[in-house]
């Protein structure tokens, strides 16, 4: 038997307790917990979790998470098998859940803005629909792919203002969107939409996100329909998904929303979340986007996604956007950190503007827990191969 050890500031410790799908060598993927250094395979509590995604767990709803949450913080309080437990570094981490649909928003005043003034230098930054409804988009869900992922450069049409016709070939343009993904556990049904106070019973954890997106391909494309081929190529999710039950500590107000929104967006108790976001390039910290700024929250999100009647899913993993604050030093897009490629960033003594073959880019957040304890998301990383 083990008694696994959490030392005093783990981010992985009892008030954390994040799920993820795990094999060992010659083993089939199976839900895991991660406890301090080491993963416990959760097939000991449930059948549920010898499935290779957390999908079937998700769908047995509320009331079953917080009765399995406390059965596994008993678990890993005690003796162990031994069997059930392994090192979080021998064993290979997967895709945690089946991705049902996705949908990408774009809930940063500061990102809005920002892109605003990139892509429309002549209009106001800000649409006049965005104070009044979180703007989104449906992605493409068979392309979110899992943390280590190579990312292939995407190919595609790109055209210069200065160019009378578009060109075909390798993004010359690629970057990244940090970004906090909440994942459905149980859906809504067609004609039925979800109230923004009734956020917690649907939706299960969150992850982090790379939304990896192509500035070249996007800025040609995405007039009037919005984003497509910029962004379909990949989206990266880390592999552990910290449940909402561990957040609690974590709620923060929105910042205040002026305009007042429509009634079907208002929250009693809005769910702000004060995560501390870091983005790696080539192993140096560039960015810490502080997710606390975030204009819409994540249940007003799910209240929009749903208001027209649109169905919910087990497995639907919706995006906030990139993650910006104020500061410069907090923008979650390379584009913003760099101005369009204006404003070079020292990565490792170079300076940089958008990605090159062979970069790699990690993600990180933590988050207040209960009693100044913080709670670990792992990190969400990739690495870009050159075009094919
Ligand atoms: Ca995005």
């Amino acid at each position: 038997m083990t008694r696994i050890a959490t030392p005093e500031g783990s981010l992985f410790g009892l008030a954390n307790l994040p799920y993820g799908v795990f094999s060992t060598p010659g083993t089939a993927p199976r839900v895991g917990v991660r406890v301090g250094e080491h993963v416990v395979d959760l097939t000991l509590v449930d059948d549920v979790f010898a499935a290779p995604s957390l999908n079937p767990f998700m769908a047995q709803g509320h009331a079953r998470w917080v009765q399995v949450r406390e059965q596994i913080r008993t678990l890993v309080s005690g003796d162990v098998d031994d069997a059930a437990v392994h090192p979080a570094e021998s064993v290979t981490m997967h895709l945690p859940f089946e991705v049902a649909d996705y949908v990408d928003f774009y809930a940063s005043e500061h990102h809005a803005s920002n892109l605003g003034r990139l892509f429309r230098p002549d209009s106001a930054p800000l649409m006049p629909n965005w104070k009044h409804l979180p703007v989104g988009y449906h992605g493409r869900a068979g392309t979110v792919v899992a943390s280590g992922t190579d990312i292939v450069r995407p190919s595609g049409q790109r055209k210069a203002p200065s160019n009378g016709s578009p060109t075909f070939g390798a993004s010359r343009r690629l970057d990244i969107e940090a970004e906090v993904g909440f994942v459905v556990g149980t859906g809504s049904p067609i004609g039925t939409p979800v109230g923004a106070d009734d956020f917690d019973q649907h939706v299960f954890g969150v992850v982090l996100v790379n939304d990896w997106s192509a500035r070249d391909i996007q800025a040609w494309e995405y007039v009037p329909l919005g984003p497509f081929l910029g962004k379909s190529f990949a989206t990266s999710i880390s592999p552990w998904v910290v449940p909402l039950l561990a957040l609690e500590s974590a709620r923060v107000a929105t910042p205040p929303q002026d305009p007042e929104p429509l009634p079907y967006l208002r929250e009693k108790n809005p769910w702000g979340l004060d995560l501390e976001l870091t983005i790696s390039w080539n192993g140096q910290i560039v960015s810490r986007p502080p997710y606390r700024e975030m204009y819409w929250s994540p249940a007003q999100m799910l209240a929009h996604l749903t208001v027209n009647g649109a169905s919910s899913r087990t497995g639907d993993l919706y995006a906030s956007g990139t993650v910006s604050g104020p500061a410069k030093d907090q923008r979650g897009a390379f584009i913003e950190l760099t101005w369009g490629g204006k404003e070079p960033v020292e990565v490792n003594g170079e300076p940089r503007t958008f990605l090159e073959d062979g970069d790699e880019v990690s993600i990180t957040a933590t988050a207040p827990g209960p009693s100044g304890a913080r709670i670990g998301f792992g990190e969400v990383t990739g690495r870009v191969l050159p075009a094919r």
